[in-house]
């Protein structure tokens, strides 16, 4: 009864409120930010009526036009009201929500973190009011726009499905979603703020927000959310398991027949060779051949790596965290180097291996080149003139990155785990023979499999015309969001029907709406 009242909830077309706290080209610090940017208007194109809510971040408020106030609510979290608002984003035009309250969100650079790199001690206020808010909105804060369907993101918006199961139920009625971006990512906080929250006492409970002895804002929602997502099918299996639950596995395993895995995919408008400014000539599946070798000139001629056209070059574009697994390249680097190789890495993070990976680009200047750093246009100048792009991720929920290389042709090297398992098809024999290859995967987390992989990977890129089909192979094997938007709202209507959204059922769903 409750369900159908709520599948009439909106209009015509279905309403769905996205809160997350990032949203490209203005606040990103990973693909949360991509997601955030291209999913959104892929539903949209598809009549479901979405839009976002973030923080007020500066970043935001100085660049989106038309901010007029919705409603300034009473919160748990300020002494005032604080000010939730409506916006629109300068390019598309597309409605949005800002919760503008600048003593919690007017900080320079990094949204979760202090320049010093630390988090924000104050975390737990900054996101428990983003999902305070957030619930108010899908409780019906703005009279004119109530969603059906609050679709959270991450840790930041984890607390929002809580707030709805501790409202009065005819305030409640709105679904819930939850997708894990990075599982690694707990939001966790000392047991000591949860008085701060508002929330239930008995909500301190592991049927609730604790987390062993602490408060965790993921697993507040992983609780209370209806539906759980994640962005691959395999990364939604491997965390369900004790090596990638990060403590979490168990509730997952509990809640498996409400989770699923949809793929993130890439967005044409930013990520396309044939329209790319940042290349030196745009390229497609046929012209490859010149416009890499264009971009790869280009690409030496920036960094000043010495110009070889037949040495391999390796890119990385990445964050430098342990997930990523680049010590595993760091310690493989001298007998890749020793081997010909070459490597442009763009990337910031860990301070041990920024340090690792400047100390090895001044010993070998003419090979490797390293900028620390964040850098949009340097990025895609590396991805279209890499022959390789390398991820030996340790966990990787989808990975963007490898999606991008596919697109732009510089085959992945991978380590076979989460959405890489997903996307990249490893040459073998198998899948040579069969025209279907379009990467390298391995298994070990070894520096040693890693570069058994770079030689495998080498000695067919000394065969033009296999590492060509290859090549084209991987460039038009279309990852794009609206296969993923597809699987969304099929999810969307399921959810609202009452019935569990399966991933075979999804997947059928949206196969039979033509998501191929
Ligand atoms: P994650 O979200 O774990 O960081 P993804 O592969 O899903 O990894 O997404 C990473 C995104 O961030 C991609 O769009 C990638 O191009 C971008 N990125 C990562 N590091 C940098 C950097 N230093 N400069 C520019 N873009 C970067």
């Amino acid at each position: 009864m409750r369900i159908a009242q709520r599948a009439r909830a909106g209009t015509s077309s279905l309403r769905v409120l996205h809160a997350c706290a990032e949203l490209y080209p203005w606040v990103k610090s990973g693909g949360l930010g991509d997601v955030a940017a291209a999913l959104p208007p892929a539903l949209a194109a598809l009549d479901v009526d979405t839009r976002v809510i973030l923080p007020g971040f500066p970043g935001f408020l100085d660049a989106f036009t038309e901010i007029t106030d919705v409603v300034r609510l009473a919160t748990p979290y300020a002494g005032e009201r604080v000010r939730i608002a409506r916006a629109r984003l300068p390019d598309s035009g597309r409605y949005v929500y800002l919760v503008d309250h600048p003593p919690f969100y007017d900080r320079p650079g990094n949204p979760y973190a202090a320049p010093d790199g630390s988090d924000w001690p104050d975390n737990h206020r900054r996101f428990g009011l983003f999902s305070w808010a957030a619930a108010a909105l899908a409780r019906g804060a703005d009279r004119d726009w109530r969603p059906a369907i609050l679709h959270c993101h991450d840790w930041h918006g984890g607390l929002a499905p809580a707030y709805l199961a501790a409202a009065p139920p005819a305030e409640s009625r709105v679904a819930t979603i939850l997708t894990i971006h990075n599982l690694a990512y707990r939001g966790i906080f000392p047991a000591a703020v949860f008085p701060e929250l508002a929330l239930p006492a008995s909500f301190y409970a592991v049927a609730g927000v604790e987390f062993f002895g602490q408060v965790s804002f993921l697993k507040a929602g992983l609780f209370f959310a209806e539906q759980l997502t994640t962005v691959s099918p395999t990364y939604a299996r491997e965390i369900q398991t004790p090596e990638f639950g990060w403590g979490l596995d168990g509730l997952l395993r509990t809640r498996a027949s409400r989770l699923t895995g949809i793929l993130n995919g890439v967005d044409p408008r930013i990520w396309d060779p044939r329209h790319d400014p940042n290349l030196p000539q745009p390229y497609d599946s046929e012209t490859a051949p010149t416009g890499k070798r264009a971009a790869k000139a280009a690409l030496c001629a920036r960094l000043g790596l010495a110009e070889a056209q037949e040495a391999p070059l390796y890119g990385v574009v990445s964050r430098l965290t342990p997930q990523k697994g680049l010590d595993l390249l760091l310690a493989a680097l001298p007998e890749l180097v020793a081997g010909g190789g070459r490597l442009a890495l763009l990337g910031s993070g860990d301070a041990d291996l920024e340090q690792g990976f400047a100390d090895a680009a001044r010993a070998n200047p003419n090979s490797i080149a390293v900028t620390l750093g964040y850098d949009d246009a340097l990025s895609h100048l590396i991805i279209a003139g890499a022959d390789m792009v390398l991820m030996p991720s340790r966990f990787e929920p989808c990975g963007l990155t490898q999606l991008y290389a596919l697109r732009y042709g510089a085959l992945p090297l991978v380590r076979r785990v989460g959405g890489l398992a997903d996307t990249v098809v490893d040459a073998s024999a198998v899948t040579l023979a069969e025209g279907t290859a379009t990467g390298f995967a391995f298994d070990e987390a070894s520096p040693a499999a890693l570069l058994a992989t770079a030689t495998r990977a080498e000695r067919l890129r000394r065969e033009p015309r296999v590492w060509l089909y290859m090549m084209r192979r991987a460039m038009t094997r279309d990852f794009l969001w609206e296969a993923s938007a597809r699987r969304y709202r099929e999810l969307y209507r399921h959810l609202l029907g009452g019935a569990p959204a399966t991933a075979e059922r999804v997947n059928a769903a949206a196969i039979a709406a033509g998501a191929g």
